[in-house]
């Protein structure tokens, strides 16, 4: 297997999908995803894309919108970069065979509507048409179950990324750019919308490259997700609240007002939990306007054995969104020389202390787009694989069933400690505690690794706790709440 590639990209979400398409046919491509390639929050995105698009609309409006969602820790620079080319990103969207509505629709935090979306499951819509134009691409090969463990870097400089490849061997790979596109952390909580390959491997890759990180203390929990058995929790989107859904507790009265940013609503639902179980309820509507509108939803809802347009759908908060990451210019580029970050494991600025809805599909796009535009320009640049002789296991030790067990407790405890000391309402004491936890499961980890080698459990049970560390960290570095971070 060739291991010597111009560009690797880690992830195969819309940035990592972007990237890939806009080196287009520089040079060589290997992007490597985790499990299959549309396993990715991209494809559960709802909602839709925000686009300034002019009609009505001004770029001040949209920048001020974010920066007021963000709490004003925005990057100004980085968000005007964002919303100038929002347009441009839709087009090329649909150059690539997306077919949004024509009219936007509004939500929660947008003065207006600016939110493009194909049915009610728009980041489907795009996950398929990227990845059709990526298996046309012959320089882009696609490599599924491919786990990036750790990335290759001496002096500073990053030359390659360790891959736990299909047949279980771990493979060192070469590159003059290496992206990465590995989206955010939802799953270092326990209840979360991310799916299962959004453990963090990407900030916790970068972490350990000693990458310049921020902003992490802002996590965005989204309040309304559905309240069922599966996992990931199933997202009931900003997009039913901007379509007039109501938030009710169990006597049918509305206690917050549902179009206020995610955070208060967040807030308002995880305190009216304590007394009730919270509900959202669209029975109030035009029944056939919501099946027209919210199809995929209704269809998903109904294999729960809940209708839609009749009932109360219980809700809950859940971890939703990574607003900090691996701190990158507006060129996508690290503090690691050849190393780049975008989409969700980036830290652009554009989200601050919160992120406006709908505006993190438009970011992977935008930073997708303009990394790789400026990844180009090495092309010809001296290129040299300074140490083809970097070691690496050829063969998984297999875990023992004990130490499945206890990896699996681990993660669960990593979780659980997260979600109550580290998450919608923070207390410095048990904040404290939650370091504490992360710290002795960091040297238990390292323990099992020294005896028995690395397995995906262990990789991921890792990078789980140096994210954890790190979110909490950060958390605890700041002393008074601002946006998603709350302290009482
Ligand atoms: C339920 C839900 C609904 C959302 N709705 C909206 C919306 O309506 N509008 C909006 O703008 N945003 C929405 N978001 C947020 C948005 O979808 C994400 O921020 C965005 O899709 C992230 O894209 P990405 O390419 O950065 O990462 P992802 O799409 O998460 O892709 C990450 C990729 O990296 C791979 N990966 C991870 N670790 C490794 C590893 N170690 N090795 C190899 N591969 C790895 C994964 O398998 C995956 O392919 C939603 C998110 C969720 C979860």
């Amino acid at each position: 297997m060739k291991n010597n590639f111009d560009y690797i990209i880690i992830g195969s979400g819309i940035a990592g999908l972007t990237t890939a398409l806009t080196l287009g046919d520089s040079g060589s491509v290997a992007i490597f995803t985790k499990k299959n390639p549309s396993d990715s929050s991209t494809n559960l995105a709802q909602g839709g894309m925000a686009a300034m698009i002019g009609k009505g609309d001004q770029a001040d409006w949209h920048i001020e919108d974010t920066m007021k969602s963000g709490d004003f820790h925005n990057k100004k620079e980085a968000v005007s970069f964002l919303v100038k080319n929002s347009k441009e990103a839709l087009f090329w969207l649909k150059k690539q065979g997306v077919l949004f509505d024509a009219k936007p629709s509004l939500e929660a935090g947008h003065r207006l509507p600016r939110i493009f979306h194909t049915t009610d499951f728009t980041g489907k819509d795009i996950e398929k048409n990227l990845l059709k134009k990526i298996s046309e691409n012959k320089k882009i090969s696609l490599f599924k179950n491919s786990l990036a463990i750790d990335l290759i870097v001496k002096n500073n400089i990053c030359q390659g990324v360790f891959v736990l490849i299909e047949d279980n061997k771990i493979v060192p790979f070469f590159s003059k750019a290496i992206v990465l596109a590995t989206g955010g952390s939802g799953q270092v909580y326990q209840w979360t919308t991310n799916p299962e390959v959004v453990t963090g491997d990407g900030l916790a890759m970068a972490i350990r490259a000693k990458a310049k990180v921020a902003d992490l203390e802002f996590v965005q929990f989204h309040p309304t997700a559905f309240k069922g058995k599966s996992s990931p929790l199933f997202l009931l989107s900003e997009r039913l609240r901007g379509e007039g859904a109501k938030l009710v507790d169990k006597d049918g009265k509305q206690f917050v007002n549902e179009l206020l940013p995610r955070d208060i609503v967040a807030r308002a639902v995880f305190e009216k939990q304590k007394t009730s179980e919270v509900y959202l309820t669209m029975a109030h509507l035009d029944k056939k306007e919501i099946k027209r509108k919210l199809p995929n939803i209704y269809k998903k809802l109904l294999t729960h054995g809940y209708y839609l347009t009749h009932d109360r759908i219980p809700v809950t908060p859940a971890a939703h969104y990574q607003c900090g990451g691996v701190v990158t210019d507006l060129d996508g580029k690290t503090s690691v020389k050849n190393l780049f970050a975008v989409g969700e494991v980036a830290r652009t600025g554009v989200h601050g202390a919160n992120r406006l809805a709908s505006n993190s599909l438009l970011e992977g796009v935008v930073w997708g787009r303009r990394a790789g535009n400026n990844i180009k320009k090495i092309r010809n640049s001296k290129f040299e694989i300074r140490n083809k002789k970097f070691k690496y296991s050829k063969i998984l030790i297999k875990l023992n069933k004990n130490n499945k067990k206890i990896l699996n407790k681990i993660k669960s405890d990593i979780q659980k400690t997260m979600w109550e000391k580290v998450g919608i309402v923070r207390r410095k004491n048990e904040m404290l505690e939650a370091l504490k936890i992360f710290k002795n499961y960091k040297i238990q980890l390292g323990k099992i690794k020294a005896k028995d080698g690395v397995s995906l459990q262990l990789i991921e049970a890792s990078n789980l706790t140096e994210v954890a560390l790190a979110i909490t960290q950060a958390a605890l570095n700041r002393p008074k709440s601002l946006g998603a971070h709350y302290l009482v």
